[in-house]
């Protein structure tokens, strides 16, 4: 079977939060979590992360200031880096303003990239609270660029009539949370970036997140999400832990465990 490199970055970034600090202390109690001895290290489809050296953790990203378009501008300036060094990323946020320049990197690197959004909310406002980097921003941002073949978003239960409007705009396919099934047949033609916004998943299953969306998913909704969609997924981030709100570390070990999943994935390809 053929092997990927994949490169753990963090990136400690929370200034572009609308409503609450915090998720910048998320990348380090997630890899703390993931080699939390409390747990081993395969994942559910058998691949043994502890015998495995073609994955790396580099660290978070040392931002120098809060300026924000410096801090954007770095992160897709690590990402591509990594990229170019035939590396796969899995990215640690932050929160969910980090996935504009991660994802852009990607698009800029691979052509015809899809991208699979796990959230509660669009996250697709033209402009939230005057700023455009804003975490409710990204997908804007994004599908602002042309770059992006499709976007596909599930879990969603907060669309507005502005973010509906945006998403008829931008093209975006919407699977809302009333509308799940798990049957759902998910696919794409070429590569699939996945981007997982914690609060995606119901807060009786991660509390240790700053928006409180009842009616999510489930753990066990997400991992198979994560194992069975059609596609090459060739990136992916996991963002909005929020540390400060986590109730005994439940939230980190759930990113983990996704983390792990995803890790296997990107390994092994497919
Ligand atoms: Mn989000
Ligand atoms: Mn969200």
């Amino acid at each position: 079977m053929s092997q990927h490199k994949v490169a753990l970055l963090g990136v400690p970034v929370d200034h572009n939060s609308s409503y609450l600090p915090g998720a910048a202390s998320a990348p380090a109690r997630i890899r703390e979590a993931i080699h939390c001895d409390s747990s081993n290290m395969w994942t559910e489809l058998g691949v043994n992360l502890g015998d495995n050296e073609n994955w790396v953790n580099v660290g978070d990203i040392a931002f120098p200031n809060d300026d924000r378009q410096q801090t954007s501008q770095m992160i897709r300036a690590t990402a591509l880096e990594l990229i170019a060094e035939g590396k796969r990323v899995l990215s640690f946020g932050g929160d969910h303003s980090v996935s504009f320049p991660l994802i852009d990197a990607h698009a800029q690197s691979y052509d015809g990239l899809n991208v699979l959004h796990v959230d509660a909310h669009g996250d697709l406002y033209d402009d939230f609270g005057g700023n455009p980097l804003s975490h409710a921003s990204p997908f804007a941002r994004l599908m602002e660029t042309g770059r992006i073949s499709r976007l596909l978003q599930v879990g969603i239960r907060t669309l507005n009539s502005h973010q509906r409007a945006q998403a008829a705009k931008f093209g975006v396919e919407i699977i809302e949370m009333k509308d799940w099934s798990d049957n759902a047949q998910i696919g794409f033609d070429g590569p699939v970036y996945l981007s997982i916004d914690l609060d995606g998943l119901d807060p009786a299953f991660a509390p240790g997140v700053s928006h409180y969306e009842p009616g999510g998913f489930s753990s066990r909704q997400v991992i198979d999400i994560i194992h069975n969609f059609k596609g090459a997924l060739i990136g992916a981030d996991i963002v909005e832990l929020n540390p400060h709100r986590d109730i005994n570390n439940m939230t980190a070990m759930v990113a983990a465990r996704l983390s792990k999943e995803i890790m296997g994935r990107l390994l092994v390809g497919g």
